[in-house]
């Protein structure tokens, strides 16, 4: 396998990313035991992001076919081909959202995690209508109201909710939040949890590489999962 800039595999201990999904599958499978879910009850997303397809290949051979990606323009650079010669794979956008990429983004994404401002929900609104694709929406939500962060803020969250549902026609599935690198997740998980509760919603997008365990104990439906499965990214991206 030839290998691309964006594979970076360290000469002292290689990299191999379907051994990373297997222990991640392991975790899960562990997390769910210990809450008493059934593991069907939670969706791995393989969070690609920066990887080339020789990263991901493996992985769609070990039987993994949820994938995240946070960029519509890299996602469609290397998504098409892979999904054409592999035709059950699902791809979710995760990253933040434009309205001027809502076209792109209903075209190529089965699901949407950043659903998060009116102009969005109007252009998703809109493109749904005339494209007749039906991808699951989340609602991001900032739990840690982080000024440099997408999402609602928590007490604008039921309002918007409501908007989305009824102005705009749009059938909401869940909600997503990213807690701040720097404190504890599950109290974040916990409210995205109770609004989601309060709202009728049963999807919760919650937990990367470092909490996938703590979120699935606190309901997560959705893990998104990146540097644990591929390695470390050494392009930043976010
Ligand atoms: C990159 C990213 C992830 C995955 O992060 P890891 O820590 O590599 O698992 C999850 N969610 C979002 C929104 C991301 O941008």
């Amino acid at each position: 396998m030839t290998q691309s800039p964006t594979t970076p595999l360290s000469a002292d201990s290689p990299h191999d990313p379907a051994s990373g999904l297997a222990a991640v599958e392991q975790e899960i499978l562990h997390a769910c035991k210990e809450a008493r879910r059934d593991r069907a009850s939670v969706t791995l997303i393989a969070v690609s992001k920066t990887f080339a397809a020789d990263a991901i290949l493996p992985i769609i051979g070990a039987g993994q076919r949820v994938f995240g990606e946070n960029r519509v323009q890299e996602a469609k650079g290397k998504w098409p081909e892979l999904i054409q010669a592999n035709p059950g794979v699902r791809l979710h956008l995760i990253g933040p959202l434009q309205s001027n990429k809502a076209k792109e983004a209903v075209a190529l994404f089965d699901a949407i995690h950043s659903v998060d401002r009116t102009s969005v929900c109007e252009a998703l609104a809109k493109e749904i209508k005339s494209q007749q694709k039906h991808p699951e929406l989340f609602v991001q939500i900032n739990t840690g109201e982080e000024p440099q962060k997408a999402g609602v803020a928590p007490q604008d969250a039921d309002t918007f909710i409501a908007a989305c549902r009824e102005k705009y026609g749009l059938p909401i599935s869940g909600l997503m939040c990213i807690p701040p690198v720097d404190q504890a997740p599950a109290p974040h998980f916990a409210l995205c949890a109770k609004i989601a509760a309060r709202n009728g919603l049963t999807n919760l997008s919650m937990g990367m590489s470092a909490d996938f365990a703590a979120a699935i104990a606190m309901g997560a439906t959705h893990v998104r999962v990146g540097s644990a499965i591929f390695g470390t990214r050494t392009v930043v991206h976010n």
